[in-house]
């Protein structure tokens, strides 16, 4: 039996099922390019849904937690440490935005959120006790954990795991109107991502960002933006709202902020939302630990130096243009993309996405399904042209045959 069937079997035996990865073991990386353990090399198209927007084992990022390794790895929140107001000042020189808190991963950042947003409903706004709204768009995806799923509208994520917490209204994706028509005295956030990424890259229409900021102010609403994975440089500007010329109450960010190497994660606000909280009323153990608060600084560092944004928008555009021959395969439908953040959706009929990565993967190239019937391709922003090009031949030929 080959190792890779060993391992696969092994995982198949005592591990959860609950995911369904290809069928590769990784053991090494560096950059774009991973090694499995029978020595094949592939290119990461996935960078871990965007976590790893830096590349492999970015020596900067690796040098910092080495270092700091070495120092001091966890004093929990009773005391101070001294790289976390680093990472907040970076932070909120990025966003704009005055004060952040610190979590570790990408839920419970949403879950600090939803508290945040219901407190200053009460305390600021004057809902009436226990009678907040939150309004999430269909398709969302903020995490997994039992609030969160409450309000998803993917069966998957849901069935078997109620009840749910009550307190969230569903609206679609993109409209502008179906904003207005949920809003009441007793909103206090319209909570959504600016570009659906698990829901399959789903780009909403020009203009409804900035449609439904205004809607909030004007209805005292706070824009709640979940950029876990549209953040950091991902689709062309550090943050995907910055396309848009809005500016948030609440920002949720994760996923790449650990730069690949630790669960980072963090919710920013304005002082109005973010003095919510007093001492005693939220927390975390690990959350602002100082070897998350390093590798952050270091990532967020290398993310300005190495002008990612510029970098990702510049290459995203250059990608778009030479994926534009593969619309003329007959198993593709659209191709969705804004920066190195790119989705080609396939037609019903083309029995979905999985066999074409399994082939590509086949191929040296390791992408993974969204959603059945999209490929999402997502490659560590620290990509060059001519690894590009090498991805592009194979999504090419891939879905020529
Ligand atoms: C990944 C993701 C989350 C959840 O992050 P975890 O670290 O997996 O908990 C939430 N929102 C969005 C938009 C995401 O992409």
């Amino acid at each position: 039996m080959s190792k890779t069937n060993a391992i696969v079997d092994k995982n198949d035996q005592y591990g959860a099922h609950n995911y369904k990865p290809l069928p590769v073991v990784l053991e090494r990386s560096e950059g774009v390019w991973v090694w499995d353990v029978e020595g094949r090399k592939f290119m990461d198209m996935l960078s871990a849904y965007s976590a790893m927007s830096l590349g492999h084992c970015h020596p900067k990022v690796i040098e910092a937690l080495k270092a700091q390794a070495d120092k001091l790895t966890l004093v929990s929140r009773a005391f101070f440490c001294d790289h976390l107001a680093e990472m907040y000042e970076r932070l909120v020189e990025l966003s704009g935005l005055p004060r952040v808190l610190p979590m570790n991963t990408g839920a419970e950042a949403v879950e600090t959120a939803v508290k945040a947003v219901r407190k200053w409903g009460y305390t600021v706004k004057g809902v009436p006790e226990n009678q907040a709204e939150i309004i999430v768009c269909k398709d969302n995806f903020h995490g997994r954990t039992t609030t969160v799923i409450s309000f998803s509208s993917e069966e998957d994520y849901r069935t078997g795991f109620g009840p749910f917490t009550p307190g969230f209204k569903l609206v679609d994706y993109g409209s502008v109107e179906a904003v207005e028509a949920a809003i009441t005295p007793n909103t206090v956030a319209l909570l959504v991502e600016p570009i659906q990424g698990e829901a399959g890259i789903n780009i909403p229409p020009v203009g409804y960002l900035e449609e439904v900021a205004k809607l909030c102010r004007d209805n005292r609403v706070l824009l709640a933006l979940d950029e876990i994975q549209t953040g950091f440089a991902r689709t062309g500007k550090m943050f995907c709202f910055q396309h848009d010329g809005v500016k948030p109450d609440v920002l949720i960010l994760g996923k790449a902020l650990g730069g690949g190497v630790l669960p980072v994660s963090a919710m920013v606000a304005t002082e109005e939302v973010m003095n919510v909280f007093e001492p005693g009323q939220h927390g975390s153990t690990f959350g602002g630990n100082p070897l998350s608060a390093a590798v952050a600084v270091a990532a967020l560092d290398v993310m300005v130096d190495e002008q990612l944004a510029d970098r990702s928008q510049r290459l995203g555009s250059y990608l778009m243009e030479k994926l534009h021959p593969v619309l003329e395969s007959p198993h593709v439908k659209e191709i969705r993309g804004r920066g190195l953040f790119v989705g080609i959706e396939l037609k019903p009929e083309a029995g979905g996405a999985r066999r074409f990565c399994e082939a590509l993967m086949k191929d040296g190239l390791l992408c993974k399904e969204t959603h059945e019937s999209v490929i999402r391709l997502a490659p560590p922003l620290v990509i060059t042209k001519e690894e590009l090009d090498w991805a592009v031949e194979r999504v090419t030929r891939v879905l020529s045959t």
